[in-house]
């Protein structure tokens, strides 16, 4: 730490003109009308720009033919570090491949904190996070609990790495 540093003053001084500038710039955007300031009025507003590495909303991916591609494996409910995961496995006789899927497959956004261990943890690339949040926000915690029918029909834009089956009518891409 150089002698100005130590000196803290001249520092605490180039931090509140950094932090008043940003204040009065996004000031004076809002009061003009301009897009562009930091703050959005979510979930009214949602940002178009969010980096491309952001946590957001999960998806369960399907095969071609539409079912899950999760094997109900349990892993990234074992992972999950706020347990927030919850799935009941079922058995297909007739699926001699994939014997074992997810009956329910359910997920509390009300207690996710969106560490992604999920996604890392799956051995079969049957969850990932996308950084769209659509939707998550609720004054109501029982409404943020997503099912597998909404984490497997939602298609993002933002999730480019596989191809989907064509979306259900009414879908919300
Ligand atoms: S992102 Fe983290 S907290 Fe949320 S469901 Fe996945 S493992 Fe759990
Ligand atoms: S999403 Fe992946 S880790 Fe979770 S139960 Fe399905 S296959 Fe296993």
């Amino acid at each position: 730490m150089g002698l100005w540093e130590r000196a803290y003053l001249p520092e605490i001084l180039r931090g509140l003109f950094i932090t008043g500038g940003v204040f009065l710039r996004n000031m004076f955007k809002w009061m003009t009308g301009r897009k562009g300031a930091l703050t959005s009025y979510y979930p009214e507003e949602t940002r178009f720009d969010y980096a491309a590495g952001n946590r957001g909303k999960h998806i369960l991916t399907q095969r071609p033919d539409g079912s899950p591609q999760c094997i109900a494996c349990n892993m990234c409910a074992t992972v999950c570090p706020a347990k927030v995961i919850e799935i009941e496995a079922a058995f297909d006789p007739q699926d001699m491949a994939h014997p074992k899927y997810p009956a329910r497959f359910e997920i509390d956004y009300s207690r996710c904190v969106f560490c992604g261990l999920c996604v890392e943890a799956c051995p079969e690339d049957a969850i990932r996070m996308v950084k769209e949040v659509p939707n998550l926000p609720a004054t109501d915690r029982w409404n943020m609990w997503l099912g597998k029918e909404e984490l497997l029909t939602w298609q993002p834009h933002g999730d480019v790495a596989k191809p989907y089956p064509p979306a259900p009518k009414g879908d919300r891409a």
